[in-house]
């Protein structure tokens, strides 16, 4: 692997580690963090699209999820 470079976690290839993007434990690529990923649109969190919810037109991470509930 050339220097400064790492494995992206999702594509598997080796990229320049100015494109790296952390999340919980995984490093992703831009294109990755692109295609995979959001903000939640309430706590601005980068999360897996997979694991926000919709609610009320929002995307929101689990954790927000749960808050939302909590409060109604
Ligand atoms: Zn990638
Ligand atoms: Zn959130």
């Amino acid at each position: 692997m050339p220097p400064n470079h790492f494995i992206c976690s999702c594509c598997g290839k080796s990229k320049p580690i100015d494109q790296r993007i952390l999340l919980g434990g995984d490093a992703l690529c831009y294109a990755c963090a692109e295609e995979f990923t959001t903000l939640c649109d309430r706590c601005g969190e980068r999360v897996y699209r997979r694991e926000t919810r919709q609610v009320d037109h929002h995307m929101l991470c689990p954790q927000c999820c749960g808050k939302v509930r909590a409060q109604n």
